[in-house]
């Protein structure tokens, strides 16, 4: 773990989330001493308990022009794909007034495009490195399956024109098409559409960790502690951890949905609401298994099978990072997928998470405003997991003054902040 002649380290990284992990690879990649900081193992939090999807497709966010019209059937609070608590809402119309402006139609290109561009050269960057951190065998290439149970071949051909729009290909299936290629599965869906360039892992959490131990190969400094602050000191920066001080020249803030509680001492309101949810896991029926993850678009639910059972993730829960858990989504979609899965008792208990979420649903990926050496990169909504490395690499070349290699303007914090 290397420090410069000032006793400094280049690069301090706080959060080891696939984002951080990410960050903290590559800046050593690129001749950097880093020392990568949290209070958990590595891809312990959000990063451990997602879906696992490398998803291409993932262009369009929650806030697009559909949305309004589902808002009378996301308003009554009893669809699976929103819950949202009344009391958050009122103590955040900012981030709501801001959230629904974003959905509009003139705003679906330009954060496509955006995205698109973060997301391609994630999946690139993905494809590398988890055969160079020798985890290579948990990525599955066999696409993701969105899946209506209603003869809705209108909405599948939507999908499919507009993703073909932005270059990314899919495979419009019938009831006997998905049979075939999922024969494990009950004959629920009379839809399909397979997103045929999207991957997924087996363990989100343990690819995460893999990455950090590639990063600790090359020379990383991995330190296990809470944050307690960051302030300026000289020309760089002092991290106060729980059981001593890192003192770098770069500080970069990765620390998904807790980013903003650093932050605000230093003078930044980051609009980052939380769109929480949860995943339980079930012992899967080794004679009917499931091949790849299926998203059920009507009850917006996924199953995806995992290292260890099949995991059924939940919508979203609009309300505070740290508000009790509440189980009805996840209790309403259960048994939803049991009809399309034959899994059996749960594995271990039910995960709960929250996807961290700008109003715009674009990440921030760049440098502090009005703080030289702080870079800030959060904010990966949905497709953290997906957007985890190109998010830590852009960073890192910026850190060191070169170009990211994907159009990073529309995630410049300068928009919030
Ligand atoms: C139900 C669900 C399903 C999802 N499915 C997918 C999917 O299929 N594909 C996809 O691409 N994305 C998916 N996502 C989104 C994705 O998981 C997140 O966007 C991503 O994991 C965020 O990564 P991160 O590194 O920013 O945050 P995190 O993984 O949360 O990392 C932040 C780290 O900061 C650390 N930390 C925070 N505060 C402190 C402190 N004070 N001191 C020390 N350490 C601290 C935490 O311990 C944590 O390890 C899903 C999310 C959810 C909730």
């Amino acid at each position: 773990m290397a420090q410069n002649a000032n006793n400094k380290t280049d690069v301090v990284v706080l959060g080891a989330g696939i984002v951080g992990v990410s960050a903290a690879y590559a800046a050593r990649q690129r001749g950097l001493s880093v020392i990568l900081v949290d209070r958990r193992e590595p891809g312990s939090e959000t990063s451990y308990g997602n879906a696992g999807i490398l998803s291409s497709g993932s262009i369009f966010p929650l806030n697009q022009p559909s949305l309004f019209g589902n808002l009378p059937k996301y308003l009554s609070n009893r669809h699976p794909a929103l819950r949202w608590d009344v009391g958050w809402a009122l103590r955040n119309p900012d981030w709501i007034a801001r959230f629904l402006a974003s959905a509009r139609a003139s705003q679906t290109k330009p954060r496509a495009l955006a995205l698109r561009g973060l997301i391609k050269a994630s999946l690139k960057l993905h494809r590398e490195w988890i055969v160079s951190a020798g985890a290579g065998k948990r990525i599955r290439e066999t696409g993701w399956l969105k899946a209506w149970r209603s003869d809705n071949v209108g909405a599948a051909k939507a999908d499919q024109t507009a993703l073909a729009e932005y270059g990314i290909k899919s495979e419009l299936l019938d009831r006997q098409a998905i049979s075939a290629l999922e024969p494990g599965i009950l004959p629920v869906y009379s839809v399909g559409l397979l997103h045929t360039e999207t991957a997924s892992v087996d363990s989100p959490g343990n690819v995460t960790k893999a990455y950090a131990r590639m990063f600790a190969g090359a020379g990383g400094g991995i330190r296990r502690s809470d944050i307690k602050s960051i302030t300026g000191d000289g020309d760089g920066w002092r991290v106060a951890l729980a059981d001593g001080d890192i003192r770098a020249r770069h500080v970069v803030v990765a620390l998904g949905p807790w980013s903003p509680d650093l932050l605000r001492p230093l003078g930044y309101r980051v609009p980052l609401a939380t769109e929480r949810g949860y995943h339980r896991e079930f012992v899967p029926n080794a004679s009917r298994p499931l091949r790849r993850p299926i998203h059920d678009a009507e009850n917006a639910f996924l199953m995806t099978p995992m290292e260890n059972g099949i995991r059924v993730t939940s919508g979203v829960e609009l309300t505070a990072r740290d508000a009790p858990s509440s189980y009805a989504q996840l209790d309403e979609v259960v048994p939803l997928a049991r009809s399309v899965v034959e899994f059996g008792e749960p594995v271990g208990e039910v995960w709960r998470g929250a996807r961290p979420t700008l109003p715009d649903s674009l990440p921030m990926i760049g440098p502090a405003p009005r703080h030289p050496g702080l870079w800030l990169a959060f904010g990966n909504q949905h497709i953290g997991f997906t957007t985890g490395p190109a998010t830590g690499a852009a960073i890192a070349a910026m850190i060191a003054g070169a170009e990211p290699g994907f159009d990073t303007s529309a995630f410049s914090p300068t928009r919030y902040l």
